[in-house]
């Protein structure tokens, strides 16, 4: 692998990564619904006829159907193809970023934790317990053996998981309901163990502002109120994938200012 040019490894990441992201549909499609990721087979979820494995290529298949089951003719959901889009864009970026390392793993790990928090949280207004809280064991297992280091990641934990949990408290007591769901405290934890502390403050600060500035558009354009502005799961993920890649120059930056 070493001997090829870095673009054919990247592409070969690629490939793989949308194999990753097409399991990572089925767990967003069924880790709301409660049932198992492994089993049975996947189906089409209006005619039930169960996919063969020519229909189930990442992105190519879905082209090719023209984005329709083959039998019923029910339109597949978007969502398929641009997350098998996105985890390959992500796994040949990140081989790309990171080199093979350990903190490669720990990264695409990540990732794939934080696509499915997002189009889960999109969907369904949920941060499910079954990503974040092993998220959080993860995130600092791997930080024994690679950035940030298990001190910097414990304090993660406590700060990411403490700060929202008090922002919690505080909307409850000001506003008397509540103005974030209790999965974005472990999200947030989950994002500290595998960050360490200081991105996971970088990542929650561009979080608030992009959640900020999409809320006063969406206000401002009438599309909705602040209330019914995206979950903000979904902002803190990008934060996340913000944080740990440019985020140590962009924090460098800002301390420059003062
Ligand atoms: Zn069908």
């Amino acid at each position: 692998m070493n001997d090829a040019p870095p673009a054919v490894t990247a592409a070969i990441a690629a490939v793989f990564g949308a194999i990753v992201g097409s399991f990572l549909n089925v767990c967003i499609y069924r880790l709301p619904l409660g049932t198992s990721i492994v089993w049975p087979a996947s189906a089409c979820p209006h005619c039930r006829r169960e996919i063969a494995w020519f229909e189930n290529i990442p992105i190519v298949s879905y082209l090719v159907l023209r984005g329709r089951c083959r039998t019923c003719r029910q339109p597949i959901g978007m969502q398929y193809p641009i997350v098998e889009a996105i985890t390959a864009a992500m796994f040949g970026f990140a081989w790309w970023y990171y080199g093979p390392s350990v903190l490669l793993v720990s990264r695409l790990i990540f990732g794939c934790a934080l696509i499915v928090l997002f189009v889960i949280d999109l969907e369904h207004q949920l941060l499910p317990n079954v990503i974040t809280l092993p998220g959080i064991v993860v995130g600092f297992a791997f930080s024994f053996f690679t950035e940030p280091g298990w001190i910097d990641s414990l304090l993660g934990i406590v700060v990411g998981g403490g700060t929202l949990l008090l922002m919690f408290y505080l909307y409850l007591l000001v506003r008397k309901k509540e103005g974030l769901g209790m999965g974005d405290p472990k999200m947030l934890a989950m994002m500290g163990a595998f960050l360490g502390w200081k991105m996971t403050l970088v990542a929650l600060m561009f979080a608030s502002v992009a959640g900020s500035l999409v809320g006063l558009t969406m206000m401002a354009t009438r599309r909705g109120s602040m209330e019914s502005m995206l979950p903000f799961g979904c902002f803190l993920a990008v934060g996340a994938a913000f944080a740990a890649t440019i985020g140590p120059s962009m924090l460098q930056w800002y301390l420059r200012l003062f």
